[in-house]
């Protein structure tokens, strides 16, 4: 059934960052604009609702941050160190994490666009703050921040989404909820709209071009199993259970370029017994980031990674899969007392697996599912391994590491010795999938000859080229915002020229 109750210009699909920033920019270019989202209202956001609001963007010191977050300037900074973190630092982490595999254009726009983008957030309504305590801790006195992290959306992810849907709403952008696209409509001149179900029946949706925005393959099963291996249908989903590839598949089905990382994603470490998909009560709770500082044991007893092989924002993303990949699919993180106080609030919520312990020998029979003995033997070989005699830094790769055993910690290795011994379990957590849909630099959709299909543009996760291997912390919102931005600004050029 055809509908010209909801005709626009521009059509978007989904109601996530990505989608939110693609509806503001096409409205703000003079296009009438409907949003089309799967979830119901009160789960809007997908992702993006689930996210701290950690935000990567290229700066070169104080001035530019006290630009974005202007309440700097009632704080008393004098113990912060705000270094820079410029394009050029942002390039060497994008190609470093990805093996040199990432698209240089695409990043190259994502990056150049990313403080200019931030700026343009700020007008729709999005505010900053600085993440003194998680991102810089204080270490003689001073704060230093360190791996490129000085600022997240104040609010976290739901003060994110709640910014860019009340200017959504101020626009008088509609959004239509429970409203799943479930295919393009797709002709000789290109895609001219979408085919979509609304209470019980399948409605045609024309536009003059379609944004799809409408997130990754990670909270399906089926997909996960089949694109990123074995065991990955068994992975807990740490957002939205909304993004199931949906959007992805119906590009292709009108012969877009698949590319990019297809077997891989983004997985952190998650509490094992979190729910199947995500929790907006919890949010990002039940991720523990501060692996850096403890022993990483497995169910045979033993250590798996080097936990401390760099800052938390350039490991955790990966570690997911070192999780996944252990017997049992689990792991326990051993901290001591001299760390605690570092951990993060996520260490300290209700909804927690946690075992503790005044002795070694106490906290092995706690620790479910493990190889107590062989846990015993890898704690003395851990205690007893030689370190340089470097002071434990946890704002610097401080190089305090331990030699000779089979798997070393290259940074943070003090000894376990100040009882009493937390222990948290984890599993894998999946955060969303790298594979997707080739874009151009102005975020149209190529098709399999390199081609740009007409009226068809995508934002967001389900862009596949930018993650290979691993991702910097912070940089998920930061593609959404400055692809949607620009592709939201070239579907409303292109629907005036069809118009
Ligand atoms: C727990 C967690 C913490 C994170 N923390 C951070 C962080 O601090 N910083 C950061 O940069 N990134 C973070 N990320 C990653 C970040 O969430 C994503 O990179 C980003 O939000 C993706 O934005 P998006 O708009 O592409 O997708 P989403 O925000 O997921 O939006 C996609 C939307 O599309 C909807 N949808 C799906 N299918 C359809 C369909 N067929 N029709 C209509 N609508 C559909 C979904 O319901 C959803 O609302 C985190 C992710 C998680 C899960």
């Amino acid at each position: 059934m055809s509908s010209s109750e909801f005709a626009a210009d521009v059509i978007v699909v989904g109601a996530g960052n990505a989608a939110a920033c693609a509806a503001l920019s096409a409205h703000e270019n003079g296009a009438s604009v409907v949003m089309l989202e799967a979830s119901p209202q009160e789960l809007r956001g997908g992702n993006s609702t689930f996210t701290g609001g950690m935000l990567r963007f290229a700066y070169n010191g104080a001035g530019d941050l006290k630009r974005l977050v202007p309440d700097m300037v009632e704080q008393d900074l004098s113990n912060v160190e705000f270094d820079t973190y410029t394009e050029a630092q942002f390039f060497d982490d994008m190609g470093r994490l990805t093996q040199y595999r990432c698209d240089p254009d695409l990043t190259e726009v994502m990056i150049k666009r990313s403080f200019e983008t931030t700026d343009w957030m700020r007008t729709k309504g999005v505010r900053l703050e600085l993440t003194l305590g998680s991102h810089a801790f204080k270490v003689g006195g001073k704060f230093k921040f360190w791996g490129g992290l000085p600022c997240q959306i104040w609010g976290g992810g739901p003060g994110l989404i709640d910014a860019l849907h009340t200017s959504v709403g101020k626009a008088g952008i509609r959004v239509l909820y429970e409203t799943p696209a479930i295919g393009l409509l797709h002709g000789d001149q290109g895609v001219i709209g979408v085919r979509a179900r609304r209470e019980g029946r399948t409605l045609e949706l024309r536009a003059n071009a379609v944004v799809l925005a409408c997130g990754g393959f990670e909270s399906n099963a089926e997909m996960r199993a089949r694109y990123l291996g074995p065991n990955w249908d068994l992975a807990h989903v740490r957002g939205t259970r909304f993004n199931t590839g949906r959007g992805i598949q119906m590009a292709l089905d009108v012969g877009a370029m698949p590319t990019g990382h297809w077997s891989g994603c983004h997985a952190t470490e998650w509490d094992m017994n979190a729910p199947p998909f995500g929790d907006l009560a919890v949010g990002d709770s039940f991720q523990k980031h501060n692996y850096t500082f403890c022993v990483y044991i497995n169910a045979k007893g033993e250590r798996f990674v080097d936990e401390g092989a760099d800052f938390h924002t350039y490991t955790y993303a990966k570690y997911g899969r070192e999780v996944l990949a252990q017997p049992g699919l689990f792991a326990w993180q051993i901290f001591d007392q001299k760390v605690t106080h570092l951990l993060r609030e996520d260490y300290r919520i209700k909804r927690i697996t946690k075992v503790e312990a005044n002795t070694f020998e106490e906290l092995a029979p706690k620790l479910e599912g493990v190889d107590g003995r062989r846990f015993l033997e890898t704690i003395k070989a851990f205690n007893e391994a030689p370190r340089p005699d470097v002071a434990f830094d946890p704002n610097s790769l401080d190089g305090l590491c331990t030699r000779g055993l089979a798997i070393n910690k290259s940074n943070w290795a003090q000894r376990l010795d100040k009882p009493p011994y937390h222990a948290y379990g984890v599993t894998c957590g999946v955060t969303f999938t790298f594979g997707g849909l080739k874009i151009t630099t102005r975020s149209e959709v190529e098709d399999t000859a390199g081609k740009p299909i007409p009226g068809l543009y995508a934002a967001g996760e389900l862009v596949g080229g930018i993650y290979y291997h691993n991702y910097a912390s912070g940089s998920g919102l930061m593609s959404g915002a400055v692809f949607g931005r620009i592709g939201g600004r070239g579907a409303a050029a292109y629907a005036a020229t069809r118009r």
